[in-house]
């Protein structure tokens, strides 16, 4: 497995700086966002160091793969309403100008009753 010196997000999946903890297995890793734009809020990370979807290839299909299978049934349990009427909103910010601010590849699952607290360009 990859780490990062400095990654703050290797360190949260290595649990060396604490977090809200949704989801752990050997590859996956979800906790709660530290500053939530919405009442469900929460990120979902390889364990394995990859700076963004800029970096993902053909290797890592699977792994993504199994994120969003992931991701939609943790919405449901952290308290998203079932689709069609609830449903949530997958984020990956790539880059700078993706509005980027953390370099370890992560998913933001949003969701929760409307309106939504911070106004994000998502
Ligand atoms: P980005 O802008 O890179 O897509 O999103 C990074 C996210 O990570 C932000 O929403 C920010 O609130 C969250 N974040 C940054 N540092 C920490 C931390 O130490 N703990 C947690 N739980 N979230 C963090
Ligand atoms: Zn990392």
């Amino acid at each position: 497995m990859s780490h990062s010196e400095n990654c703050i997000f290797c360190k949260i999946a290595a649990g060396s700086i604490p977090s809200r903890k949704v989801y752990e297995d050997d590859e996956l890793f979800a906790f709660d966002d530290i500053h939530p734009w919405a009442p469900v809020h929460f990120l979902l990370i390889p364990k394995a160091h990859i700076a963004s979807m800029a970096q993902v290839g053909p290797e890592h299909a699977a792994l993504l793969g199994r994120m969003l299978v992931l991701a939609p049934q943790l919405a449901l349990q952290q308290g998203c309403q079932p689709y069609p009427e609830g449903g949530f909103r997958i984020v990956v910010n790539t880059g700078a100008l993706g509005g980027q601010e953390v370099h370890h590849m992560h998913f933001h699952v949003l969701g929760g009753p409307r309106p939504w607290l911070k106004d994000r360009p998502v």
